[in-house]
């Protein structure tokens, strides 16, 4: 039988990355509000994962202390997660074919920590079955329970819950496949075509990502290179390439965000050319749930 989720009968968990913040007040801003509205919004019990080196665990926690009496929410336990134990065991997994995600070997997006997710099933251990994955500069609005819920609506072969990139990142990204494949879905914008993703707010389903042959028959170098050829991709962004290229070939695998879960608000792409489609893609009419300041946006 499905048992229905529900997020006041068992703890949520989540994970935040949360590196590098010892001299960067910008991030820990970001973390603060981050955490502190989550905490204001939330009624369930939420086990908060922060990823990080020792510095920067030991900010995190701090800022977790200090917004948990400001909201008066206690209703969470902290869990560190040590970040070189952790790319330890990502480095095996996807140090091989990270070149078609990386613009330069060493450069920022090329870090380990941004395939994270693509392979955090075989990272944490069997207990944990499903996993919310946020970025830190987010502003929830809503209860991370009604995003859990959310786990409710995936269809049987729906692994993973993504929103969409809301700029029109990926019809760049794909102008080559597209030119050569008039009419394409691919990098089209909703409701129609496959706009791709934003990997800010993630729904992890761990067991059926563990279960999927499919999935884990993907995460080798050998599949990823005939999926890039295909679609001729050269990306620069690690996890959110990876799910948004799979999605041109099996949409099926994800279950789509309402874009209120995910709000992002960067409008850098706004004035280099395409004007004409912008609204198509950063439009959002549901409620917002989650405003996301993606590229360092000022969040209302
Ligand atoms: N991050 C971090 N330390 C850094 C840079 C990034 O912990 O020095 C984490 C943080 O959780 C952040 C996420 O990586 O939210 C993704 O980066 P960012 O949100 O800046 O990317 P954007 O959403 O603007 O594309
Ligand atoms: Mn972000």
């Amino acid at each position: 039988p499905n048992s229905k989720e529900d997020p006041m009968t068992k703890p949520i968990n989540v994970i935040i990355t949360f590196t590098k913040a010892g001299y960067n007040i910008r991030l820990q801003q970001k973390f603060r509000l981050t955490v502190s509205s989550l905490l204001e919004h939330s009624k369930a019990f939420v086990k908060l994962h922060i990823l990080g080196d020792p510095e920067s665990q030991v900010l995190g926690a701090e800022i977790i202390e200090q917004e948990s009496k400001k909201t008066k929410n206690d209703k969470f336990e902290l869990i560190k997660l040590d970040i070189d134990d952790v790319i330890a065991k990502l480095n095996e997994i996807v140090l091989p074919m990270q070149d078609h995600f990386s613009s330069k070997s060493g450069s920022y997006y090329s870090d380990a920590l941004f395939f994270l997710s693509i392979a955090i099933h075989r990272i944490l251990p069997q207990s944990y079955d499903k996993i919310i994955m946020l970025d830190s500069d987010l502003k929830f609005v809503s209860d991370i329970g009604e995003l859990y819920k959310l786990f409710n609506e995936f269809k049987k072969e729906n692994l993973i819950g993504i929103g969409y990139d809301l700029q029109p990142v990926y019809r760049h990204t794909f102008w080559e496949y597209r030119n050569k494949n008039p009419g394409t879905r691919v990098g089209e914008p909703k409701p129609e075509g496959l706009q791709g993703f934003n990997s800010g707010v993630l729904l992890m389903d761990l067991n059926k990502l563990r279960a999927s042959t499919l999935y884990n028959s993907l995460l080798n170098k050998k599949s990823m290179t005939e999926l890039t050829k295909e679609f001729l991709f050269q990306g620069h962004l690690g996890d959110q390439d990876f799910f948004t290229l799979l999605s041109m070939k099996y949409e099926n695998l994800f279950y789509v965000l309402p874009c209120g879960w995910n709000r992002q608000l960067c409008e850098w792409w706004k004035d280099k050319g395409y004007e004409s489609v912008w609204d198509s893609y950063f439009s959002c009419d549901t409620p917002t749930h989650i405003y996301h300041g993606n590229c360092n946006t000022q969040i209302p």
